[in-house]
């Protein structure tokens, strides 16, 4: 009998992908045409997990007779790895995110604030809806009293949700699942912050397996299935991805950045001049935002070091 309609890339199995009919989870085989798998030059991979795809099939599609993946659909949003040398080479990691959890814990590693920022401007910037998860509340809540008020502070007045979870204890893991559910999520976080603790926490029965991994490894034979998505016991579906440097930010032009601080962006129509670095101009609505607290100043001082940073690379 045969068969066409949409599906979403959940794996690529090497030799073939697998194609899931969400939320539905009836994973078939497929290949790509020929001629789609030219057309995105600069990636490594001209598909990516989470993306959409068009298929047909003239029978049941098995390994044998996979089904045919006739188009990609435009994708909504995706994330990108860039290459850190001057290959200039970018392999997409997923594709059609609609929500990503970046786990943070404060202590035990210690939060690098600047680091943290950096990643919040790439999701600005790849179009996806963030959610900050605080991880291990049961070790921080007692001795870390002020730090926990002032990230709610920052990231708060920064427009960001913050979800407190603990692994160990279970606070705030069926919150989570809640949230996931019926969803495509990304979640990142640095090694050691609990992120496999958590997939684990939210489904037992889920392997998180997946560690830091160069684009060198990436882009070698065997390891074209590093990506996958899982289908989670509370119905949503999760792409695991390597530590937050994984992500990698990709090229801002400095005018640019402020954009993607959500706080600035707001105040920024204020500014005497346009466009505005909210550095040195007077006027500057952002800076007097940052005077009277309505902006935090280390978030303001996150966005220097970009700039400084974009500085160097020129
Ligand atoms: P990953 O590298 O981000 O995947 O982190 P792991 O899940 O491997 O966790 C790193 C360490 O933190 C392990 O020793 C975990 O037992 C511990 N851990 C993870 N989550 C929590 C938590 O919520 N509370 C406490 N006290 N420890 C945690
Ligand atoms: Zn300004």
């Amino acid at each position: 009998m045969s068969k066409s309609g949409e599906a979403t890339l959940v794996k690529n199995a090497g030799s073939c992908y697998m194609l899931s009919e969400l939320p539905q989870w009836n994973l078939f085989p497929a290949v790509l045409r020929g001629k789609i798998r030219l057309k995105d030059s600069e990636a490594t991979n001209p598909i990516a997990v989470g993306d959409r795809v068009r298929f047909v099939a003239e029978t049941e599609p098995d390994m044998e007779h996979p089904a045919s993946i006739t188009e990609i659909l435009p994708r909504k949003n995706y994330v990108i790895r860039k290459s850190t040398n001057l290959s200039h080479q970018a392999h997409i990691i997923a594709a059609n995110i609609d929500k990503a959890y970046i786990i943070v814990t404060l202590e035990f590693p210690a939060i690098k604030l600047p680091f943290l920022d950096r990643i919040l401007v790439t999701c600005e910037m790849y179009g996806i809806p963030v959610v900050i998860v605080l991880n291990k509340m049961d070790l921080l809540r007692d001795v870390c009293t002020d730090q926990i008020r002032d990230f709610h502070r920052i990231y708060g007045i920064a427009g960001y949700e913050i979800l407190e979870v603990s692994a160990k204890t279970g606070e705030g893991i069926e919150g989570l699942r809640n949230e996931c559910k019926g969803k495509v999520c990304l979640l990142s976080g640095e090694s050691g912050v609990g992120k496999s603790s958590i997939i684990k926490a939210m489904d037992p029965e889920a392997d998180p397996k997946i560690g830091d991994i160069s684009l060198a490894h990436l882009q070698g034979k065997h390891t074209t299935s590093l990506y996958e998505m899982y289908n989670l016991e509370c119905g949503g579906f999760l792409i695991d991805t390597p530590g937050l440097r994984g992500f990698g930010l990709v090229d801002a032009q400095k005018e640019e950045i402020a954009l993607y601080f959500p706080e600035m962006l707001k105040v920024s129509e204020d500014c005497r001049f346009s466009p505005c670095t909210h550095t040195h101009e007077p006027g500057c609505a952002v800076k007097e935002a940052v005077g009277n607290g309505s902006i935090s100043p280390e978030r303001y001082a996150s966005y220097l070091g970009m700039l400084d940073e974009d500085k160097k690379y020129r």
